[in-house]
């Protein structure tokens, strides 16, 4: 072709030139009319017009050049293949103009039906029809109606008025008794109020209509419930529709004809068999209607057999064919079926492993496209008890899913009362405003947690995520009074024993109890079910696939665990080793007061005997986890707490010291503790004196703890153990930091450890900006970095981590800064690249550094993806989460394409 000849662009596909795979160009629907089209089903001939078309139209605001005329050609052809013209009086054309986008958006968009009928053709259809001139009145007010809403904003509500007049002045409920000239009446009906709200008379036109309509389906892209829709579904804004404009089959031409929808097995468990409905003698919008009831499509076999079995054996071809459970619509015209539609179809969680699990058996999958099949957040969504929603129930307030599961509960509000129910056998939910270290014993107790504040990485939502305990936060209708044992919520008042119950999955806040059933996942992670004898699908189908992400996998897992007994779960969920220890954990309760007497110290003796007094309780806690990880590598934190937590409340104190002096009680005691208080006062603990800023400023703390963690693995080892200690340095900046603090933990290992054989690596967290920037110079002194996820999004972006999910995120989503919360999803471009930039700068300077994640996002799904593909050597994440974080290493491994099984 000479160079001047312009090449004109493809905007039309003949159904048969297009195949399943063309999902970009001509969106879902459209891809798979012509992939079924090719395979010789009876699929309406038709053509699809492109998602490019649409997003030339959506920029320029007009239908691009070329494109009329390809509809043209394309409408002339599929004329001559009918033997039929669009709208022609005798023997008219008609045809549907059906969005389809890439991804499916159920309902959100716009389609017209009947499309070439006008005052002439509509005695055409009738004669088609076989003098049925009921069902060509009924056709052409439906157009109408359709055709002013979609196209010319006529508001919907005037066309049922107007129908509902016609069926009252008729006395009667029921569409099917109107006939003919009710029908010819309300047409006329119809037009008027199509005139009086556009001016204009209705287009007679056939291929006027169809220009108007494909425009119409264009703008529904950017109609406001798509653009919602999308925003909600993580759908690109950029991508278009297609429009599918496909010849007209009936559903509705007498009992001899139907329409329905099929599964090609269970969308809600994966069992086999046959799923669908069917409605005899209607079209495809009125089973969504719901204007008659359906019937299972099992019985079409006593009403058209040969329809039916026709319709299975096309069920079993498109699920060999796509290797996957298909959703089909299918309409029958007088006996002829016809298919409407298919795609993979959506299904439960639980399905979706089931599913994968027997296409492995079947032979028309491999495990490595099973695990791709299946995801992380579904693997979750099983691993959380859930309400047993048979009945209605209503929620009384909405906060934020904080921890998933369900929980119900009797209401308290302090730890010490969660404690005393829970030890009477009672059920409890913890109600807070906000949660703080001191509940957490508390919180161990309840069976739920619910806040009035904070967002998902508040305490309340990390402790909970960490224990797997169900936790609604961020509840802001609730006004909580715990000093009178109360909280409001609108009209209702629920004070300490009423019983409540919360979703940690959406957020809701129920009055009264919802029954809640266990996950038999989780029975199944526990070994409280044998895969190989039970006889349960979806155990056996999450084994199998587990098994087969654990053999594909480069990212090891290991678990945040500070006690003996969430170490022993995590190890059975498949944890290997420990990734982060929070020894701050273990200073609260009873110890809470030695740690104060060491901050507080006035003299070096009072340091160092609150010191000498924590030691064994150290090693204590030590020695216990090191047993349970026998053998795997324990990364121990030193102590990390934002001062503020460790110390009085400021203002209660000032209250307490100034009513005592008015009573002219001795406070000399209480006005000391009050100084120290006020000295050590920060307006910003988050950015204060915390990590190893702390261990630097009170002497002999960092010390004890790594005497401990020595004394602890030799104990162990004596006893016939393995203990594989790694102690981390948080906060750290500037590798002077480090520095210092290796030195003298080197010395006391070197003392402690003596010829035990016992080998102690240390390393720091990767958690501050700087520390990521000069990650070079801090790798001299870390035999491992631990990316401290949570403090490097708080510290990266400048986002309070207590407070901003709560205080604005709704407002950055909505405005699409981000798709979703950094806290929750690791910002690949910014805090991302940090990582990156810390990971190749430290390991240049240390061949061999060992790398790992720990903050929250070490067992986010699609974090994990992006750490497998930074080059981390494992993640680390609650308990809870380490299945899934196994199972999205595992994808990760397989794909390139990231986690996109929508
Ligand atoms: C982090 O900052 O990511 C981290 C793991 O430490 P913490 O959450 O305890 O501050
Ligand atoms: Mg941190």
């Amino acid at each position: 072709m000479a160079a001047h000849d312009p090449v004109e662009h493809k905007y039309v596909y003949d159904f048969a030139e297009g195949n399943k795979d063309l999902k970009d160009l001509l969106g879902g629907k459209g891809a798979n009319l012509a992939e079924m089209t090719n395979l010789g089903l009876p699929v309406p001939p038709g053509f699809t017009i492109t998602t490019e078309a649409c997003k030339a139209y959506l920029t320029t605001g007009r239908e691009p050049d070329g494109l009329a005329a390809q509809i043209e050609a394309h409408l002339e052809s599929l004329e001559r293949e009918m033997g039929r013209r669009l709208g022609d009086p005798d023997d008219p054309l008609l045809v549907s103009v059906r969005s389809g986008a890439k991804f499916s958006m159920p309902g959100m968009m716009e389609t017209v039906l009947n499309v070439g009928l006008n005052d002439r053709s509509v005695v055409g259809l009738s004669n088609q029809a076989g003098g049925n001139d009921r069902f060509a009145w009924d056709s052409y007010r439906r157009l109408i109606q359709m055709f002013g809403k979609t196209v010319c904003e006529v508001p919907g509500e005037e066309f049922e008025h107007a129908l509902d007049e016609i069926k009252r002045a008729k006395g009667t409920h029921n569409d099917l008794d109107l006939d003919a000239d009710d029908l010819r009446g309300l047409v006329d009906a119809y037009k008027q109020i199509f005139a009086k709200h556009t001016g204009r008379e209705f287009p007679q036109e056939p291929r006027e209509q169809l220009d108007l309509a494909i425009r119409a389906v264009f703008d529904s892209w950017n109609a406001e419930r798509a653009v919602l829709y999308r925003r909600q579904e993580r759908i690109p804004a950029d991508l278009g529709t297609a429009v599918n404009v496909v010849t007209m089959v009936f559903g509705n031409l007498g009992p001899d004809s139907g329409t329905g929808v099929a599964f090609t097995r269970d969308p809600g468990s994966g069992a086999q068999g046959i799923y669908g409905d069917y409605l005899a003698n209607a079209q495809g919008e009125d089973v969504v209607a719901g204007i008659r009831n359906t019937v299972p499509l099992q019985e079409l076999e006593q009403l058209d057999k040969t329809s039916y079995d026709q319709l299975l054996g096309i069920m079993a071809r498109l699920e060999e064919h796509y290797k996957d459970l298909c959703d089909i619509e299918f309409t029958i015209e007088r006996g002829k079926l016809w298919m409407l539609q298919t795609r993979v179809g959506k299904r439960t969680a639980a399905a979706a492993f089931v599913i994968a699990g027997q296409l492995v058996d079947e032979g028309l999958i491999d495990l490595d496209e099973a695990l791709h099949r299946v995801n992380g957040a579904q693997l979750a969504q099983l691993m959380f008890p859930r309400f047993q929603l048979d009945h209605e129930f209503e929620p009384v307030a909405k906060g934020i899913g904080a921890s998933p599961g369900a929980a119900s509960g009797k209401v308290v509000f302090t730890s010490a009362r969660a404690v005393e129910l829970a030890a009477e056998g009672e059920s409890v939910i913890l109600v807070r405003r906000e949660t703080n270290p001191d509940d957490l014993n508390g919180m161990i107790a309840a069976q739920g947690i619910l806040t009035s504040r904070g967002g998902k990485t508040s305490h309340a939502a990390v402790v909970a995520r960490g224990m797997g305990k169900t936790c609604v936060s961020g509840a802001d209708e609730l006004e909580v009074n715990v000093p009178a044992k109360k909280f409001t919520v609108g009209d209702h008042v629920v004070n300490e024993g009423d019983v409540v119950s919360i979703d940690g999955t959406t957020g809701k806040v129920y009055l009264g109890e919802v029954p809640v059933m266990p996950s038999e996942v989780v029975q199944y992670f526990e070994g409280e079910l044998d895969p190989e004898t039970i006889d349960d699908a979806l155990v056996r189908a999450v084994h199998r696939i587990m098994t087969h992400a654990d053999a594909a996998r480069r990212l090891r897992v290991r678990t945040n665990a500070d006690t003996g007994a969430d170490a022993a779960r995590a190890r059975r969920f498949g944890a290997e080793g420990i990734g982060l220890c929070r020894t701050e954990h273990m200073f609260l309760g009873d110890r809470r007061e030695l740690v104060e007497r060491l901050i507080l110290a006035s003299g070096e003796r009072e340091r160092e005997d609150a010191l000498a007094a924590l030691l064994p309780l150290q090693r204590a806690d030590f020695i216990e986890i090191f047993r349970e990880m026998d053998g795997l590598p324990v990364t121990v934190r030193l102590i990390d707490p934002p001062l503020h937590e460790f110390l009085p409340p400021l203002e209660q104190l000032a209250v307490n010291v100034a009513v005592a002096q008015e009573r002219g009680e001795d406070v000399a005691k209480e006005e000391a503790l009050l100084a120290a208080v006020r000295r050590m006062h920060e307006e910003n603990p988050m950015l204060g004196l915390r990590g190893v800023r702390l261990g630097l400023v009170i002497p002999g703390l960092f010390a004890m703890q790594v005497r401990a963690i020595a004394e602890a693995a030799v104990a162990v080892v004596r006893d016939g153990g393995t203990a594989c200690p790694e102690i981390m340095v948080p906060l750290v900046g500037a590798v002077q930091e480090l520095e210092t603090v290796r030195a003298e933990a080197e010395r006391i290992i070197a003392e402690v450890v003596g010829d035990s054989g016992v080998e102690v690596l240390i390393g720091t967290m990767i958690e501050v900006p700087r520390a990521a920037l000069t990650a070079g110079q801090i790798a001299e002194a870390a035999e491992f970095f631990s990316f401290g996820t949570n403090d490097l999004t708080q510290m990266g972006w400048g986002f309070s981590r207590d407070d901003v999910e709560g205080a604005f995120f709704w407002r950055y989503l909505e405005l699409g800064i981000f798709g979703i919360s950094p806290f929750e999803s690791i910002d690949t471009d910014g805090v991302g690249r940090l990582i990156r930039i810390a990971a190749e700068e430290g390991r240049a300077a240390r061949p061999g550094l060992k790398l790992g994640v720990c903050g929250e996002h070490g067992g986010d799904p699609d974090s994990v993806h992006f750490f497998h593909e930074v080059g981390l050597d494992y993640v680390s994440c609650s308990p809870f989460r380490v299945p899934v974080a196994r199972l999205e290493a595992g994808r990760a491994a397989i794909t390139t394409t990231g986690s996109d099984s929508r």
